[in-house]
């Protein structure tokens, strides 16, 4: 056997038997030693998959604008606390301030908090920082980020978090859990659990057809939550992206990549990056319950072009052109296409606004249903 995280979650099965699903996606992706975040920068080409922000600056940019807009729309307190959750290479924080510095006193409101367990991503972030001239707080949690007015971004933070997968049994909703695959030691298998499951499915689901697979993100949900609250007791705003369903629905999504790759997710865990799709109406209901105003969820496509997407891709191209680098300016052309075509990242990926208070509309929402 090569692989030590695998090894490590063969011990503590024997020890305590099969483990959740959850329990082993946040040990292959944040086991502190042999996690897959904490181990490699795993975004780009040379990479296992790449995000909107490392596609185009423009993504950076419009989210940029749209965290302004909400500061201007709060009266524009100081100090604001600009949160990122899982700011990866700090691509998308950087693209934001760079757009927003013709933004009066902004900047100078801003006090910046990255929450990041990665070390790796940590030294890229604050490289990125360095450049953009802000300085930076990092944290490993949500919680230690101090009390007051909050602008949060998330890009692909959510699909990251640990989920439960439950399957419906002729005994009922039973989770399922994972244990040894005794064929090979780096690979592990599923097993029903023969206790009832400790969560319930949504009443519209709880009579699904044998088989049927309910995923449930309750970590997710949590954080949702604890950021809700604060930006409801607080003000401010929170604008969440990334891929998933707006109704709530079974289905399997967890999946696994390896460089650009499918990949088992039962197979040696902190190898590949392994995300599920992001429940947005168990989010929405979170922040809901949690006192917060919620808008959305709104395809990516439409809240990108809303910002005003065609206009700044079409900018970016006419200077290319104007520089002679009609290589430049087929590139925006092709990464303005990814980021909001349907067949691409427009509607699988959605965008989620959280804000505290009787507030108007964000924008890029005002047009939701
Ligand atoms: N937002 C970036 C990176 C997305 S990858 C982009 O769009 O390019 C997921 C990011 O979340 C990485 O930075 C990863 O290290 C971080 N991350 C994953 N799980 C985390 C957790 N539980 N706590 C804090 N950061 C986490």
């Amino acid at each position: 056997m090569t692989n030590a995280l695998a090894a490590a979650l063969r011990d503590e099965i024997q020890r305590n038997g099969p483990m959740t699903l959850a329990r082993y996606m946040e040990q292959a992706l944040a086991h502190p030693t042999f996690g897959y975040y904490r181990t490699r920068d795993p975004l780009g080409a040379a990479g296992d998959f790449t995000t909107a922000p490392e596609i185009s600056q423009m993504f950076g940019e419009m989210i940029g604008a749209w965290l302004a807009v909400v500061w201007q729309q709060w009266g524009g307190p100081a100090p604001i606390r600009l949160v990122e959750l899982g700011p990866g290479r700090g691509t998308l924080m950087s693209d934001a301030l760079r757009a927003t510095r013709g933004v009066a006193g902004f900047h100078r409101s801003l006090e910046l908090h990255l929450v990041e367990t990665s070390e790796p991503l940590r030294r890229a972030q604050a490289a990125a920082m360095a450049k953009s001239g802000v300085t930076a707080t990092w944290h490993d949690t949500f919680d230690s980020i101090p009390d007051g007015p909050l602008l949060l971004v998330a890009n692909e933070f959510f699909d990251a978090l640990p989920i439960h997968q439950l399957e419906r049994t002729n005994q009922g909703w039973r989770e399922r859990l994972v244990t040894i695959d005794d064929t090979d030691g780096d690979r592990f298998r599923h097993v029903l659990s023969q206790e009832p499951a400790a969560y319930d499915p949504p009443a519209a689901l709880r009579d699904a057809p044998l088989g049927s697979v309910w995923e449930t993100a309750p970590a997710a949900q949590a954080m949702v939550h604890a950021l809700a609250e604060r930006i409801a007791t607080h003000g401010g705003g929170g604008l969440i992206v990334d891929y998933g369903y707006g109704q709530q629905g079974c289905g399997e999504s967890l999946q696994a990549l390896r460089n650009h790759q499918r990949h088992d997710p039962l197979a040696d865990p902190g190898t590949a990056d392994i995300t599920a799709h992001v429940d947005f109406a168990a989010l929405a209901q979170s922040a809901t319950a949690a006192g917060a105003a919620v808008y959305g969820p709104l395809d990516q496509g439409s809240f990108l072009t809303s910002l005003g997407l065609a206009a700044r891709a079409e900018r970016l191209r006419a200077s290319a052109l104007a520089q002679q680098r009609p290589d430049q300016a087929a590139a925006v052309a092709t990464a303005y296409k990814r980021l909001i075509a349907p067949t691409e990242m427009g509607s699988l990926f959605k965008a989620l606004a959280i804000l505290g208070g009787s507030q108007p509309a964000p924008p890029g929402f005002a047009a939701a249903p």
